[in-house]
């Protein structure tokens, strides 16, 4: 296990630690630079619990898996850092936060990334705050090791005014930050070149679809992203598991003021028991669960499932529309990866742009890079696992570099 340098270092440090961090979990993956070997990955879940379960993986042969007390984040980070043999050779922790006021692209997590970070606690609840505690706790551990994150932002940062801006008062653009930005860059990044380097070329219009426990779509042009089904928030554009996605204000304003559910109360509902929990009525937002109930009768689960296809065919038909049509879609993430039937869903009777599923190769593909449309299609319909962790480890080894 001794993969983190338990052994006198003789060559610079080379290892980055791309660090996933979640309200309860921690998952990590260990990357090796500039050869970008993983080699290790885990990560602890339920932290605060005395029964965390636990997993560690050196190169991709399972090494430990269990429960144990974990109270607290530092107990994990402790944890992690023992079983890799130490971070003597680690040259960064990576990290990917979601965004901040003002603060995109590859950023040292410094005092001042995070205050960035924190003026946006009420646009990101559930991401930003218990990254920021993580950041803080890496930086107070180990003041050497420099964090390193590319902003879920990122990709985004060229996208057009149009594609940006809310038809609102130009002050609130250029005064308070209210605009269109976009999420899930890591991945539509990673998935749109990797679909590129498969096509042999770069001059490609992409759809990438991102759908799994948060959902998005991307449209890039010639590795550029130039829209985003995402909004201001990771609580817009597609219905998440359990988050609303595009909804109306005025509807809020109405519930929250004149039938007097009150601010609090809507914005839990909209961020927690929306989406596709809330619309199918089930106790989870899990898919599979869904599909499960609507092939069962439940009638709320089969809308629920035809909101969240219909909302994907919405932002392909858009998309397609605003590239003067495509070259390629791409289906990345946990549901598109794996469920050949919300993909046949999802392309169906398409034929008419030029979009032709071979039903054999998708219902045979789970989670392999494979290209599942017929040789006719004019769009070629791609499956590409993402690796996010990639892209962010890239990202803080250049930025090393560039610092050196
Ligand atoms: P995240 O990292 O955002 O949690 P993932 O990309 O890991 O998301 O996706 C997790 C989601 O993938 C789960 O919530 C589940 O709904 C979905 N999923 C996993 N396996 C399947 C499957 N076989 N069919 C449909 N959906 C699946």
């Amino acid at each position: 296990m001794n993969v983190g340098g338990g052994f006198e270092p003789i060559m610079k440090p080379s290892q980055i630690l791309v660090a996933n961090i979640g309200s309860t979990s921690f998952k990590f993956r260990l990357i090796e630079m500039p050869s970008e070997r993983q080699l290790a990955s885990g990560g602890i879940e339920r932290i605060g619990s005395n029964e965390a379960p636990f997993e560690l993986r050196i190169g991709d042969e399972p090494k430990q898996k269990g429960t144990g007390s974990f109270p607290d984040y530092a107990t994990a980070i402790s944890f992690v850092e023992k079983s890799l043999g130490g971070f003597d050779n680690l040259a960064a922790v990576g990290f990917k936060p979601v965004g901040a006021r003002n603060v995109s692209g590859t950023q040292f997590m410094d005092e001042s990334v995070l205050k960035a970070m924190e003026a946006f606690n009420t646009l990101l609840p559930a991401h930003n705050p218990p990254y920021i505690a993580g950041v803080r706790l890496f930086n107070k551990l180990y003041p050497d090791i420099p964090c390193i994150g590319t902003f879920e932002t990122a990709f985004y940062d060229d996208v057009p005014m149009e594609n940006r801006r809310y038809p609102i008062p130009l002050e609130w653009e250029s005064k308070y930050g209210i605009r269109r930005y976009g999420f899930h860059g890591a991945s539509h990044r990673f998935v749109t070149q990797r679909c590129a380097e498969l096509m042999g070329r770069k001059d490609l219009r992409i759809i990438s679809c991102h759908l799994g426990g948060s959902s998005s779509i991307a449209a890039v042009v010639n590795s550029k992203a130039i829209n985003s089904s995402w909004g201001m928030t990771p609580q817009s554009g597609l219905p998440q598991n359990n988050r609303v996605g595009d909804f109306d204000c005025f509807a809020l304003i109405y519930l929250a003021r004149d039938l007097g559910l009150g601010l609090d109360v809507v914005e839990k509902a909209l961020c927690s028991q929306s989406g596709l929990k809330g619309m199918s009525g089930l106790p989870t937002g899990d898919i599979r669960d869904i599909v499960a109930a609507a092939g069962s009768g439940n009638e709320d689960a089969r809308i629920a499932l035809n909101v969240f296809t219909g909302s994907v065919r919405k932002f392909i038909g858009q998309f397609l529309v605003e590239m003067n049509g495509a070259d390629a879609v791409v289906f990345t993430a946990g549901i598109a990866e794996n469920s050949p039937e919300l993909r046949a869903r999802i392309c169906d009777n398409l034929g008419f742009c030029g979009l032709e599923l071979d039903q054999e190769l998708n219902a045979g593909t789970r989670a392999s890079e494979t290209i599942i449309s017929t040789s006719s299609s004019k769009i070629a319909v791609w499956v590409i696992p993402t690796n996010e962790e990639l892209i962010i480890a890239r990202n803080a080894w250049a930025k090393i570099s560039e610092g050196k």
